[in-house]
Order: C-alpha cells, then structure tokens, then sequence
C-alpha cells in the first residue's frame, strides 16, 4: 500500500496539486538513504524542475536567541495576509554532530505552523552540511512545484550554514541583536557583507532607542563595503515580531530588490551562477565519492600516509602517487 502511494506519479501528481502530504513524503524520499528512493527522488525532482522557479527565495539567519522563529512567525503571517503561500526549510548543523537541533523541534512557529497555505519542514538531522544543503535546494524545487511562492530558509548563524544557504538564496537576510557586539554575536564581516538587508530584531519597548542606534551604524557600516554588482545598497531595518512592527517593511525591501535585480538581469543571472555552483559541487561530490568508497584506493591511501608520518616520502609525492594508483584502478 505505501509503495504504491510513493509511486513517482502519484507523488508528481499530488505535489503540482500543492497537496501537502505529497510534499512532505517526496522530500522523505530526498532525504533517504535507500538506493531506490534515492532513485525516484531524483525522478521526482527532474519532473520538478520545469514547474519550479516561480518563487522568492529568502535566507534567514542569526545567532540562537537573535529571535529568528518568532520572525519567520510573524514574517510567515504577514505573507498569507498578502495571499502567497509560505514554506520554510531549515538547515541545522547541529543535527551533523549530535543528531539533536537548534532549530528543528516542533514547538516553534506554532502558530504558523498551524495554517493552511504554510509548509514548514526542519533540517534532515544526520547528515553532513554539505549533504543537508544539497537535499534542502532539491527541497527548494519540490516546494515551488507545489506552488509555495515564497521559501524560508532558516539557518543558525554560527558558522559554515550560512554561506551554504547564500549560495542557494536570491535575498539574504540577517537578523542582529542590537547592543551587542558583532564578535559577541559570531557575526562575521563576511556574514554581513553577504547581507541583502540586515534586521535589528527585538525594537519594542526599552529596545527601541537601542535598535535605532545600532541600526545607524550598520547602515553606515554597509555604506563601506565594496559595491554589489547587482547595483542593490543593502538596508539595515529594526523589527520587532512581538508588535509586528516593520514587519511588512522587510517584505516591501524584500519586493524592492526582487523588482530591481529582475530588472537589471541580475536576479536570472545570480540564479544562473548558483545552478552551475551546485553542478560544479554535485560533480565534487560524486568524485569524492568514486575515489574514497574504492577499496583498493582506501588500502592504499593507509599505505601512503604511513609513508608520510615515516618521512619516507612526501606528502606531495604521496598525493600524486595515489591519484595515478586510482586513475589505474578505478
Ligand atoms: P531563535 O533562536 O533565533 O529562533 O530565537 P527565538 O525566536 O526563539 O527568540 C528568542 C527569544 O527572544 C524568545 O524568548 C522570544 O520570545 C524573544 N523574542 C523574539 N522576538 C522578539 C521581539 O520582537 N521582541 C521581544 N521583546 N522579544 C522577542
């Protein structure tokens, strides 16, 4: 009975429906490690492919406690109010190391979660960041073929997430603590340059004073990073998700750069460079694996390092040896 129902048909059929159920098992099969599901998932996401595209694509992050669900909650219900259907991905590199999360447990976004229209969906926990990302940009086709016009994707701001989720995103968006300092915050510069528009979140009550100064300075901050090609100033905005205040001023910036970049080429453009990225990655990956997984190689490279912590060769030498070793044996 299940197999039946997780035929690659039905699956299609239900998912350009915009049926949820289909949704969520079509991105089960994603993220499983079966060789048949990872079969018809890739089917699946083929036969996506030409119904996908029809979104905004948004990256959400910020250290844990910058308020980043309670903003995806407030953002998510401020969009169905503008009718377009919601869904939100997470990545969680916590679930790599100890199969627990930051991000992924249920009782976040309760509300939101509990609309229709809304596609909620946490990290896949057990994998590696790199394996994450990649089910989570097939996720990101999946979701569009079933019509969810705006994708969230949440990330926790503390370390390599976040460029993974920039490099599949049209919009960035980083929430700040205002008063605190960037180091403090494990906000690299990098991070913030990468920044479509940064948010002071938490701007109610004795914050607000607070978030307006610290929003100044960003602002300012911005102003001195190179240009972007894309010809966008990034925006520093305060926001807060318990009085929805600014709320739909970040949608407006979001519509804003949206507008622009699809005027000027760059939103095709940036697109364009983030499919050949992940073909350029999927390719390392599948290399990676045909030289690791083969078993006379994995003997070898043994042999080899033993070599280099003798001092008997270099590691240089070593390393061509074993490349010219799995040229002959693969
Ligand atoms: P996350 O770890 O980034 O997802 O942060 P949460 O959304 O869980 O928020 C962390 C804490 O900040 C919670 O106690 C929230 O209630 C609080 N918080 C979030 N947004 C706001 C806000 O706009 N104003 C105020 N005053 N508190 C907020």
């Amino acid at each position: 009975q299940r197999k039946e129902a997780l035929t690659k048909d039905n699956l299609m059929e239900g998912i350009l429906a915009g049926n949820l159920t289909a949704l969520s098992s079509a991105i089960t099969l994603l993220e499983s490690n079966l060789p048949q599901d990872k079969v018809t998932a890739k089917e699946l996401v083929s036969a996506c492919l030409p119904h996908a595209g029809n979104s905004i694509r948004v990256g959400i992050t910020g250290v844990p406690g910058v308020g980043k669900s309670t903003f995806i909650e407030s953002f998510g219900m401020h969009l169905l109010q503008e009718n377009k259907k919601v869904a939100v991905l997470a990545i969680d590199p916590s679930s790599e190391k100890s199969g627990g999360s930051i991000l992924g447990d249920k009782t976040r976004m309760q509300e939101l979660s509990q609309q229709s229209n809304v596609f909620i969906r946490p990290s896949a926990a057990g994998d590696s960041l790199g394996g994450v990302a990649r089910k989570t940009r097939e996720a990101i086709f999946l979701c569009e073929a079933a019509g969810f016009e705006i994708i969230l994707i949440e990330t926790v701001g503390v370390g390599q997430s976040e460029t993974v989720v920039h490099s599949m995103v049209d919009f960035f968006l980083l929430l700040m603590l205002a008063g605190a300092g960037d180091e403090l915050q494990g906000i690299k510069r990098g991070i913030m340059e990468m920044a479509d528009a940064l948010v002071i979140t938490k701007a109610d009550g004795d914050n607000i004073k607070k978030a307006n100064l610290a929003r100044r300075e960003y602002q300012n901050a911005m102003h001195l990073f190179p240009p972007n090609k894309n010809e966008w100033i990034p925006k520093a905005l305060t926001a807060s998700s318990l009085t929805n205040t600014n709320i739909d001023k970040v949608w407006q910036t979001i519509l804003s750069f949206q507008n622009q970049t699809k005027i000027n080429g760059w939103f095709k453009q940036k697109r364009q460079s983030q499919d050949k990225y992940w073909m350029n990655e999927s390719l390392k990956e599948l290399l990676m694996a045909d030289f690791f997984l083969n078993s006379a190689v994995k003997d070898r490279l043994k042999a080899e390092e033993a070599a280099v912590l003798k001092g008997e060769k270099s590691s240089f030498q070593s390393a061509d040896d074993l490349f010219e070793f799995y040229k002959q044996n693969r």
